[in-house]
């Protein structure tokens, strides 16, 4: 059955009573184009005002809201700060409201405004009682405390921009419910909200933005972010269907002469993860539909091996392989490992990049179009038009997350329904994958392999780096490896940060003179990149001087430190891959973070790193520091943003919107003709057009 789009109702908000050009730009900067827009927009709280104080009854330590009239203001300027002070007084007695370094309040206030402000109550000296910092809205002539929209109420406060007041806004929420909240009706079945006990629409969104209770705000609330999970969930889960039953993917037979001399020349032996990983997407090349596959691991938990035995898997059916990486360095150290490796299979491996002479790209790409070259590996360089294949079966992309949806498509789209695996080691809960990233299967890797010994980690001031180096001295002497890392290429006037250019420079100089000290960064030409890596591999370097280039994939086991400069600089995702490139071996190793974080988040960054090695643990962190949209990438995932919901706070009722989208388009508790609507929306909402594959 095929659902056509409705049109789409975009209600203009110059329909809402004094809303006109000017304030709809104002809002447009808030994100909010619609009326739909507008009403659901969650306020950021809510301020309680059913119970407005007198100013004689305020008591210590209380949250409080009182009205109270200006009776006068000054600033005083101290040394460091500047404090504003504004004077009010009602019928009962008299308050100061004081703000620090924001004088400029003080053109918002004129004498005998009135001024509604809510806040804690604080004791000046144990003799005066203060406002420190209150909310506050100046109340004009007409405002009357029995106003309907701002007093009296619980109000809600909604996030602002520059020109847009909270009064304004708020009136404009009230309007807005006032002239169109019918145009918002119910779009789920009344039987099935009667038994689930959700409130109807219309009241949610009454009530997300004035309600009788807080305890109804939250109802209200709950409401509307299931139904968005709910509309995520179906659109996610029938682009999937659409995709799997569009075509037959590819069936690749498992000869398994190449997979098993594979992992019979390897080194080790599989950890049992890897063994169950590389099972699960045998399973999946093996079947006719086309391979879906995320593959999550921490950072050294092994992914490479599985990528070389999915290939091979392909391989053996004589068709063609590739392997996409986010860097030059990543796709060359790739090549090195899969040349290595695949050689005694008969193998030959080709390389793809940017910067190749073009006598040397043209050779390549006549090799893949006559299929001649079955297995490439190279960075984006790979999804240029150029680049024909002549049977591509098998797509891997390693380091995913540094990929969009669109690049990886791409990718795919120079085969015929190729199987595809991605890979990634910025792991995500579980149950949050297999939301965000519905239309994928999700495999884990979740056991390192053996010998591993943790990676100590220190957190260290400037002040201390001399200990550090003089310690480094001694590692290098027992044989080992080291990375020092900085945030810049070359010096740069503006930023206070340091180079890796002059800290070779010194390093090499004046700290390190025994050692032999190398450097690599991305503005230097392909070669000397490769050479600089190479004799780091071939240990005729001691230290290895870089930028972030090395951030992802490089594997050089005897590598034991990593030193990270101003590491107040990166994300916890970054300085855990970072990390990532020590502890590859069975050899004690050891990170060191130098920094000064000015903010707390940054504090608690270093903090976390020292604590913990969990990559899991590490990304739950960052998922609440960064907040998940901008974690997960939702966007590059072709998913609306979500209003309301929240897809961590609100983790159990996105866990119900996914129960309820899988038994829905399974038909069996629900019946699809009631739920038109709720499709409607979700065809609306995906951009792209869905096909039920459903009758
Ligand atoms: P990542 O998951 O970070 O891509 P790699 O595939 O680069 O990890 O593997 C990290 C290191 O561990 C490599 O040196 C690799 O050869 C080694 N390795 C992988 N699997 C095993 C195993 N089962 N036993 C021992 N070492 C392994
Ligand atoms: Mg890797």
């Amino acid at each position: 059955m095929q659902i056509d789009s409705p049109p789409q109702q975009q209600l203009d908000l110059e329909q809402v009573k004094g809303i006109g050009p000017a304030r709809k730009a104002l809002l447009a900067k808030l994100g909010i184009e619609t009326v739909e827009d507008l009403l659901f927009l969650p306020p950021r709280r809510y301020e309680d005002r059913r119970h407005l104080k007198k100013i004689a009854d305020l008591k210590e330590g209380e949250v409080a809201t009182v009205v109270g009239e200006v009776t006068g203001n000054s600033i005083q300027r101290g040394r460091r700060v500047r404090m504003f002070r504004l004077r009010l007084k009602d019928e009962t007695a008299r308050i100061t409201c004081l703000w620090f370094n924001q004088t400029y309040l003080k053109n918002q206030f004129e004498k005998k405004d009135r001024v509604i402000v809510t806040g804690k109550v604080r004791s000046y000296k144990g003799v005066e009682l203060q406002f420190a910092a209150p909310e506050f809205e100046v109340l004009k002539e007409e405002d009357d405390v029995q106003d309907p929209i701002h007093m009296g109420r619980i109000v809600p406060i909604y996030p602002l921009t520059e020109g847009l007041s909270q009064k304004v806004m708020r009136t404009f929420v009230y309007r807005a419910l006032e002239s169109h909240l019918n145009c918002f009706s119910e779009i789920f079945p009344v039987d099935w909200i009667k038994k689930n006990n959700w409130m109807e629409r219309k009241a949610a969104l009454q009530q997300l933005h004035f309600p009788k209770s807080e305890s109804e705000a939250a109802r209200g609330r709950e409401r509307l972010a299931y139904e968005e999970f709910l509309v995520m969930q179906l659109g996610i889960f029938m682009r999937r269907k659409e995709t799997d039953a569009e075509a037959e993917g590819i069936v690749h037979k498992n000869k398994k002469h190449l997979t098993e001399k594979l992992l019979e020349n390897l080194p080790f032996d599989l950890t049992q993860a890897q063994a169950r990983v590389i099972e699960e997407i045998k399973q999946d090349m093996e079947s006719n539909k086309p391979m879906n596959r995320l593959l999550q691991g921490d950072v050294g938990s092994g992914k490479t091996v599985i990528a070389m035995s999915a290939i091979a898997h392909a391989l053996s059916n004589g068709t063609q392989a590739a392997l996409m990486a986010p860097t030059e360095i990543l796709a060359e150290q790739h090549f090195w490992g899969f040349r290595k490796w695949f050689k005694a299979l008969g193998i030959e491996v080709g390389l793809l990049r940017s910067d190749m002479s073009k006598d040397e790209k043209s050779r390549v790409l006549r090799d893949i179009a006559s299929g001649h070259l079955k297995c490439v590996i190279g960075t984006h360089a790979l999804i240029q038009k150029k680049v024909q294949f002549k049977n591509l079966s098998m797509v891997v992309i390693d380091e995913q997350h540094k990929f969009g949806v669109m690049q990886r498509a791409k990718l795919r789209q120079k085969g015929w329904q190729p199987d595809l695996l991605v890979m990634t080691a910025t792991p995500i809960p579980r149950t949050l994958a297999l939301t965000v990233y519905g239309d994928l299967e999700v495999s884990v890797l979740d056991e390192l392999p053996p010998g591993r010994t943790p990676i100590t980690t220190r957190w260290i001031t400037q002040t201390k780096l001399k200990k550090a180096y003089d310690w480094i001295k001694g590692e290098v002497a027992k044989g080992r490896q080291v990375y020092f890392l900085y945030p810049l290429v070359e010096e740069s006037e503006k930023l206070d940060l340091k180079s890796a250019v002059t800290m070779y420079e010194e390093l090499n100089n004046k700290v390190f003179k025994q050692e032999r000290v190398g450097l690599i960064h991305g503005k230097l030409k392909y070669q000397e990149k490769e050479q600089a890596m190479a004799d780091f591999k071939k240990k005729k370097l001691d230290i290895l001087v870089s930028t972030t280039v090395i951030e992802v994939g490089i594997d050089v086991p005897n590598a034991t430190i990593m030193l990270i400069d101003n590491a107040e600089r990166y994300g916890l995702a970054q300085l855990h891959q970072l990390r990532g490139r020590v502890g590859r071996s069975s050899l004690k190793s050891y990170c060191v973070l130098v920094g000064k974080p000015k903010t707390e988040e940054g504090k608690v960054r270093l903090k976390t790193m020292v604590e913990t090695q969990d990559g899991f643990k590490i990304a739950e962190e960052d998922l609440r520091l960064r907040g998940p949209g901008e974690f997960l990438g939702i966007r590059q995932h072709g998913i609306p943003s979500l209003r309301i919901g929240n897809l961590v706070s609100d983790f159990q009722l996105l866990e119900l919107a996914r129960k309820d989208a899988t038994d829905l388009l399974n038909n069996e508790k629900m019946h699809f003709t009631d739920w038109y609507k709720v499709l409607n929306l979700v065809q609306n909402r995906f951009s792209q057009k869905i096909q039920l594959a459903h009758a």
